[in-house]
Parts: C-alpha cells; structure tokens; sequence
C-alpha cells in the first residue's frame, strides 16, 4: 500500500483564512487602522511564530490590559471556530483511502490545539492515522515526524510514499530528505526555496490527490 502523508494547516484545512476572519474582528473590535490587519497577518507568519511571542506582541502594540495568556486565547479561540477544510478536502481523502491509498495526517503545533481543530472538523473519519508534533516530541522536518505517522499506520517510509503540503521547508524539504516524493501546494506562491524543486505542484486537494492516482 502506499502511504500519503498530508500536512494539516494550509494544506487540509484554511487556517489562513480563519486567522485573517479572526484579525479583521480585532481590528473592527479594538476599532484599529484597517492597515493593521497587514501587520496581524505579517506576525502571525502563517501560525510559525511563536504563539506566546506573537500574543505579547499584540497586547503590547495595541495596549490591551488582558494578560498574554488571553490574548493568546482569543487567537486560538478566533482560529478555531473559524477554520474548515478547503473545498472538497475530506471528500478527496475518502475517495484516495477507497482506492486503497493509506493516509497520515502530520502536523507541527500544540497536542491540545492541533487536536481541537482535528476534533471540531472530525478529520480523524478521513485519515487512517495522526502525527502531532507536540505529541511525537519532534516537529517536520525532523524525520521523526514522518516516521510517527508512517508507524502510526502501521507501515515503514518506503521511496514510493509521498508527502503533501505548503511548507518548502519543513513539508516539502523534510520529506526530500528522506527520499519521499512531495506535492506542495502552491497557496499561489512561486517555488523560491533553494532546496530541490518538489515532484508535482498543486492548487487544490482534489487536484493533489488526483495526480496521486493517476502516477
Ligand atoms: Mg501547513
């Protein structure tokens, strides 16, 4: 069986478009210059930064007299109940795990925080195992990341297995390095990493998992 091991942010589900949902009623909220979303957006890196580091920021910029811890509450609060998979993501999934494909889910995050977002959105129906950084104690592109959800599935990497998501780095180059082949997703970015340019680009997770079937 080949395995496919899927990133989960910005790859399975659209958290760039809950954390922007997110800042815009902060700004509305804290009744901010509309260009402050650009800098919310900017610091949030995408979910990299630091969370403790980017709360204390937003407490500090804006003067908020609310302790970071929640501050950083109101983020992830925002985040979650705001965040859904991409069109067509799940349905994807269940059509490529019909074909006989097995199928891991590896995210960096928090345990806690990666698993509320898995729960509310139910992706576990949709995977056949999941890796969470906080839980595995190593985080992509530490190899011991795509071992967990490989062993989680109860098969070791194998050359013909594949890695999909939007991170050049800890995605795209993690799995490179273990010799995997990668699809990145684009999220309309052009391919800037210096690392080895990855298999197969793709828009959609339709689109990914259709070029899966079809190699
Ligand atoms: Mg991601």
């Amino acid at each position: 069986m080949t395995l496919a091991i899927f990133d989960m942010d910005n790859t399975l589900i659209d958290r760039a478009a809950a954390f922007h949902g997110w800042a815009t009623e902060l700004v509305a909220r804290l009744g901010l210059a509309p260009a402050e979303l650009e800098w919310l957006i900017a610091s949030d890196g995408d979910g990299f930064s630091s969370r403790s580091a980017f709360a204390a920021h937003v407490k500090e910029r804006y003067g908020l007299d609310a302790p970071v811890e929640d501050v950083l509450r109101d983020v992830r609060t925002g985040v979650l109940d705001r965040v859904e998979p991409y069109p067509g993501a799940t349905e994807a999934l269940d059509q490529i795990r019909r074909d006989g494909w097995l199928i891991a889910l590896a995210t960096n995050g928090g345990t806690e925080n990666q698993w509320a977002k898995i729960r509310r959105l139910g992706l576990e129906a949709h995977v056949d195992a999941i890796a969470v950084s906080g839980e595995v104690g190593a985080h992509k592109p530490d190899r011991r990341m795509f071992e967990a959800a490989a062993a989680r599935c109860g098969v070791t990497l194998a050359a013909t297995d594949w890695m999909v998501g939007d991170c050049p780095t800890r995605d795209i180059g993690g799995a490179q390095a273990l010799g995997l082949r990668t699809i990145w997703m684009r999220r309309g970015r052009a391919w800037q990493s210096s690392a080895p340019s990855p298999t197969a680009i793709a828009d959609t997770v339709p689109q990914a998992v259709a070029f899966l079937t079809e190699v």
